[in-house]
């Protein structure tokens, strides 16, 4: 089974080929537009994708060193992100449906995240996944394929959010996680200790306190002091952080019995957060899957991979389909 999986959420265009268990191919193209604004712009992010989706596809295809012809399903993301960006995906990947007789699978990007795990390691169930992208932090129990039940979920800022507003306070450039990540590398998470919010109640999670909490701290410091010391707050935050995230999913695997962890969506890419989930896997005698770097943060790969998921389920779209900017809001936590 051949899939082509199209990603257009938010500021990456990307295709990517799937092939029976393997990635022939993943293409991302990052829109470098928005570095000024200091955070994605979506009309800009719409005529990006627009501008760069055929050439995108085009290159995914002929790296796999496949033909339209050859493509069994189109997999395409409906959402959660920007609508202007979905819909350019979205549209597109109708057109090519159309004009190819290619059946359509609509994606939701946040389940994909957590099954870009199974490009890697074999798909196996149940396990509890814990999402933590720019617009997400969510804990799931699934028990079977595309069956997901909340345990928790953040109740303001994502923790990718955090790190982004987090890193602009102290100067780094959007999106901040990944220098924050390179600089708390060489410094003392001990330094500051920066607020663990929820830390002893239930599997929801709360990342403004923090922000707001940094930002006080920074106020009374001297621009010397932050400059000589960034390394070691960007250390003390993303302690803070993944102090949090590790104890909640320490806790899920305890409610659920779970044997299986998983990390899912760009901020799995955090180097202490791999660490003490890590340590957590090892001493707890839990499996422990985390995406490697290219498929933490946003890619067609993940789209593809669940497309296949999908398709075996019988889970196919049609021209119907409509994007959708928001996960639905989980009324029945369990
Ligand atoms: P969503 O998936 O919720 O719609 P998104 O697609 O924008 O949001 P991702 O691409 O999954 O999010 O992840 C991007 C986020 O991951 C950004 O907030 C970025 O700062 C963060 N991030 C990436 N690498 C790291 C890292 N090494 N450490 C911390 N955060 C990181
Ligand atoms: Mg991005
Ligand atoms: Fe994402």
């Amino acid at each position: 089974m051949n899939i082509l999986g199209i990603e257009s959420s938010c500021d990456e265009t990307a295709a990517a080929v799937y092939s029976d268990g393997e990635i022939l191919s993943n293409v991302i193209a990052s829109q470098t537009v928005h570095e000024r604004f200091g955070g994605v712009v979506p009309e800009l992010a719409s005529r990006a994708h627009h501008k760069t989706i055929w050439s995108t596809v085009e290159q995914a295809l002929s790296e796999a060193g496949t033909e339209l012809r050859h493509i069994d399903y189109i997999a395409v993301t409906r959402g959660p992100g920007l609508l202007g960006s979905l819909l350019v995906g979205l549209s597109f990947a109708k057109g090519l449906s159309i004009a190819h007789n290619i059946p359509l699978i609509g994606v939701n990007h946040i389940d994909a995240h957590l099954y870009a795990n199974f490009i890697e390691h074999e798909e196996s169930y149940p396990f509890v996944g814990l999402i933590v992208s720019g617009g997400h932090t969510r804990l799931v129990h699934v028990k079977e394929p595309l069956k997901h039940d909340v345990l928790g979920e953040t109740r303001d800022d994502a923790a990718g959010e955090a790190f982004d507003k987090i890193g602009k306070l102290l100067g780094l450039p959007y999106p901040a996680g990944p220098e924050m990540d390179k600089l708390a590398q060489d410094g003392n998470p001990g330094f500051h200790d920066f607020p663990r919010s929820m830390m002893g109640k239930g599997l929801d999670f709360s990342f403004s306190g923090l922000k707001t909490s940094v930002l006080y701290y920074l106020q009374e410091k001297d621009e010397a002091f932050i400059a000589e010391n960034r390394h070691h707050i960007c250390a003390s935050v993303s302690a803070a952080i993944t102090d949090v995230l590790t104890a909640k999913l320490k806790r899920a695997a305890e409610k659920t019995g779970t044997k299986q962890l998983m990390l899912a969506g760009g901020v799995s890419a955090n180097s202490m957060l791999r660490k003490k989930t890590g340590i957590l896997a090892e001493r707890s005698g839990y499996k422990l899957m985390i995406p490697s770097l290219q498929y933490c943060t946003d890619n067609a790969a993940m789209i593809a991979i669940t497309g296949s998921i999908m398709a075996r389920k019988g889970m196919v779209g049609d021209l119907t389909m409509k994007p959708f900017a928001r996960l639905e809001t989980q009324s029945a936590k369990v």
